[in-house]
């Protein structure tokens, strides 16, 4: 699988059905799994075979569906979670505990910051919070004694901000923690954090990965890259023996390229269980076989959508790090050669007012909170998920209140920007 290029991997990476089996992923529903003598189940409940005994730890068409994705990220173990909060809660605990600390980028996605600073902090676990353009001594400064792990997303949702993850990595690196890295938006169709020195990559599947409104989920996947021994001290939990699994110590038994994964799935899913239903994995292996084809169109159509807008009387500012000028032109250029993803943000001239008279008028594109789909989808956060909020707080969050966050789909872009052109044109 490594040679295989991404569309080809999109296919044929994770199940391959031998002589007489189902060419299509097999839905494995079961639960449970039958075994003849109690000595072969013994075996895999002390991880000394292979197999499955519980779908609330390991599921076989989950499992397949992670391969793939692991194969696309140039991984060497994947798991998949429930949605994307479960992954990026897994993978940042299953390095932590009470008292230990985390640095992340400040423009993470809402619902991953408030798992950071509201419950996690909860936990016991602190995070530093660093604006991901910061200065190389401010981020030299997050560090502690106690850090376990940098956090950042590959392109933020939905500040739309570009991480610079060779830096960031060497930054981990230097302090002897893991680089983690949310890729969702950019999939590893754009963008392969591994290659720039990433150590885990995260991913809600629930946006580009399903990519057709379907399914919640998430997948964790391991570069198997970072020694854990070599940082023995930080990293008990995979290098010392695991009480609660018979005494085995993961980064031993399974080496840099299976202890991270096997530690999570042996004993975070098994004891926190946010398995997902092998039915979903499946409808998400059906999006993965498109992913390609799909973030090509998305990212084209992207493009041209903002340009109009770009060029547009009405539209006061447009954040699209396709454009020439943008502040992240160059770092996309250099992470994301062949695009970044399908997420614009714009401000309508006239603010708040303008912008909501605009979407009252759009006739194709939906209103929704969600994003990165095959449907072009657009938001106002100032009027429905940030509604709360005064302008003056609105600003101070990142998201002024004429900000309109467009997701472009791939329908024909002529019809998404027909659409536009029309509600612009109303107002
Ligand atoms: C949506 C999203 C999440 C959360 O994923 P769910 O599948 O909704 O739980 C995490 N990170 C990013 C970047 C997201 O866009």
């Amino acid at each position: 699988m490594k040679d295989l290029r991404l569309e080809t991997k999109c296919i044929q990476a994770g199940y391959v059905p031998t002589n007489g089996q189902s060419r299509l992923l097999p839905i494995v529903q079961s639960t449970t799994f039958k075994y003849d003598s109690s000595e072969e189940m013994g075996k895999l409940f002390d991880l000394e075979a292979e197999g499955y005994f519980y779908t609330r730890l390991q599921n076989p068409t989950s499992d397949w569906v992670a391969q793939k994705i692991c194969a696309l990220e140039g991984g060497t173990a994947a798991m998949l979670t429930s949605s994307g909060q479960a992954a990026n809660f897994y993978a940042v605990f299953n390095l932590c505990q009470a008292g230990d600390h985390v640095v992340s980028s400040s423009t993470v996605y809402g619902g991953t910051y408030n798992l950071f600073a509201v419950t996690m902090k909860k936990m016991g676990i602190s995070f530093t919070f660093v604006d991901p353009d910061c200065s190389d001594e401010e981020l030299e400064a997050a560090f502690q004694p106690n850090t376990k792990a940098v956090f950042g997303e590959t392109i933020a949702n939905p500040a739309l901000v570009i991480l610079d993850i060779e830096r960031f990595a060497k930054a981990a690196h230097a302090h002897g923690v893991p680089l983690i890295v949310d890729n969702t938006f950019a999939t590893p169709i754009n963008c392969r954090p591994f290659e720039w020195g990433a150590d885990i990559v995260t991913h809600s599947t629930t946006k580009y990965m399903d990519g057709h409104d379907a399914t919640v989920g998430g997948c964790i996947v391991d570069s198997g890259n970072f020694d854990w021994q070599a940082h023995a001290d930080k990293f008990p939990g995979l290098t010392t023996p695991d009480d609660s699994y018979h005494g085995i110590t993961y980064a031993e038994r399974f080496g840099k390229e299976g202890a991270y994964i096997t530690k999570a799935t042996a004993q975070l899913m098994r004891d926190l269980g946010s398995t997902p239903a092998p039915m979903n994995a499946y409808l998400l292996n059906l999006g993965l076989e498109t992913l390609a084809l799909r973030m090509e169109r998305h990212c084209q159509n992207a493009q041209k959508v903002a340009e109009f807008l770009n060029s547009h009387e009405k539209i006061a500012w447009v954040n699209y790090a396709g454009l020439e000028g943008n502040k992240y032109y160059e770092r996309a250029k250099k992470y994301m050669p062949n695009g970044t993803c399908g997420v614009i943000s714009f401000g309508v001239k006239g603010g708040r007012k303008a912008a909501e008279a605009f979407m009252a008028k759009l006739e194709r594109i939906i209103i929704a909170t969600h994003v990165a789909d095959a449907r072009t989808c657009i938001l106002h956060p100032a009027s429905s998920t940030h509604r709360q909020m005064t302008d003056t707080e609105l600003v101070a969050a990142g998201v002024g209140p004429d900000l309109v966050r467009l997701s472009v789909g791939i329908e024909h872009v002529d019809d998404i920007i027909a659409d536009l052109a029309q509600a612009l044109e109303s107002i």
